[in-house]
């Protein structure tokens, strides 16, 4: 077991120092990730409000359009990465100095949570993106990696995490693969079981143990850019949902990582994995989850005042209280995710002793939620909903992914219980 000592003593995220956002001492935002609109920002950033309008536009005239049928060709969208990059999106949370906005994990779960209602698997490109991002922008002194970062920022640049491995399945912060020495740098070997924007991103953040680590969390992360010689989509993605994703298998075979692409020290993948891709990404996915709840909660709203009983001269929810409890019901289990989602933005900017329990609570109940609310919304529209004449099964199908993507629902309660009872959480 490795002891992660301030997570098992003080519920901290491990590199939590002074009352500093996790993010901040890490170097990805500065110390106020929300400038208020009356600061003066430098031509071309975002501020939080234009972010999240520019999300919400891209959202309705790109991604709302196309999203049924990318979702059944399992179509990754070209056209919407683009947007997303000339609206200055990509680099959201990239500092100003490499062309981003420098903007915070509250923008972040707006503009997420915006596209997820129109198109989660976009809105999944989008959080995975924004994590590589990050890792990127923390990456150790010496690396060199300013290039594409500024690519980022420019909105050139699409990139990814690759962690997950076929043989430690959703345990992706202990990989099976080991870098090999390869003068400075390293030849990496790997099977990757899932990579969301594969054959799509310009570059992969890579997981592989340490050439000589010890411990089987001894990882390092390496930035990998697509044409890579030995970097290949190894499979289809046709998943139940998020299925204009392109979350693909990928191999490594022998591939060449100069030192300069080294992202972490050696072994200290893991800490990165913490302190930098966790917060996020359970933020994230707790977004992309309360987007796909507003959107059912929306679609079956209208649904109840359209379709109609006409012998009855009613519509369904004039004429069905039981349908009126369910739309209550949903309505009120989304605005309970949407503060549960707002708590945990201010537990990031504001980190205490309970931000690891609320980083770790938070995915696990969005997970849940997403999957109660839009199965309520199967229900409640029948017949409808069931033969796909609504939107809403497929938000149904996108919303059982967020609970099966790691740490998935069932990891994060062993690790919350842990937590609480004061055991080491790895
Ligand atoms: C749409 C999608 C996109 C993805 N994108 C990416 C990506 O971009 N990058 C990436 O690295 N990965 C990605 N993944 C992979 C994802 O994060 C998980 O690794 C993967 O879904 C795990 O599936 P599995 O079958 O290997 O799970 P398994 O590990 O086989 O788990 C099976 C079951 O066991 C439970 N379980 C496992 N361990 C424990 C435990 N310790 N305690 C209790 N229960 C446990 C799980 O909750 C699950 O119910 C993606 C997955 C999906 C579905």
């Amino acid at each position: 077991m490795v002891a992660v000592s301030s997570m098992r003593t003080h519920g901290r995220i491990v590199d939590l120092k002074n009352g500093k956002n996790v993010l901040t001492s890490c170097g990805i935002v500065g110390d106020n990730p929300l400038p208020s609109v009356s600061v003066q920002i430098p031509m071309g950033t975002l501020t939080h409000e234009t972010a999240v309008s520019r999300a919400r536009e891209i959202a309705d005239r790109v991604l709302a359009p196309v999203a049924a049928q990318n979702d059944k060709a399992g179509r990754f969208s070209t056209e919407a990465v683009d947007a997303l990059g000339r609206g200055g999106l990509l680099g959201l949370m990239v500092s100003p100095d490499a062309g981003g906005s420098g903007l915070g994990p509250r923008t972040f779960a707006a503009v997420t949570a915006a596209l997820a209602e129109a198109d989660a698997s976009t809105a999944m490109v989008y959080l995975m993106h924004v994590l590589g991002a990050a890792t990127i922008a923390a990456a150790r002194p010496g690396a060199d990696v300013a290039a594409a970062l500024r690519a980022i920022g420019a909105g050139r640049h699409l990139t990814t995490l690759a962690f997950s491995e076929a043989g430690s399945r959703s345990h992706f912060w202990t990989p099976i693969s080991r870098a090999r020495r390869n003068g400075s740098g390293v030849r990496i070997t790997a099977k990757k079981s899932w990579v969301t924007s594969a054959g799509h991103a310009q570059s992969y953040i890579v997981s592989s143990l340490a050439p000589e680590g010890t411990g089987p969390t001894d990882s390092t992360l390496y930035l990998v850019p697509a044409g890579t010689p030995g970097l290949s989509v190894s499979g289809p993605w046709d998943g139940l949902g998020l299925r204009a994703n392109a979350s693909a298998p990928m191999i490594l075979d022998n591939c060449e990582a100069p030192s300069g692409l080294q992202i972490t020290k050696d072994g200290a993948g893991f800490q990165v994995m913490l302190n930098v891709v966790l917060p996020l990404f359970n933020l994230g996915t707790s977004a992309v989850a309360l987007g796909l709840c507003r959107a059912t909660v929306a679609a079956t709203a209208a649904h109840l005042k359209s379709a109609r009983f006409e012998h009855l001269g009613q519509s369904l929810g004039e004429s069905l209280p039981t349908l009126r409890a369910q739309l209550a019901t949903m309505q009120i289990d989304t605005d309970g995710l949407s503060a549960r989602v707002d708590d945990l933005i201010d537990h990031l900017e504001r980190p205490r002793e309970t931000t690891l329990l609320r980083v770790l609570e938070t995915k696990a109940a969005a997970g849940e939620i997403a999957i109660s609310v839009t199965s309520a919304g199967m229900r409640t529209c029948g017949g409808a909903a069931f033969s796909k004449n609504m939107i809403i099964e497929r938000l149904f199908r996108d919303a059982h992914a967020g609970a099966v993507m790691a740490p998935t629902g069932d990891v994060l309660r062993e690790f919350i219980a842990r937590a609480m009872l004061g055991m080491p959480l790895f």
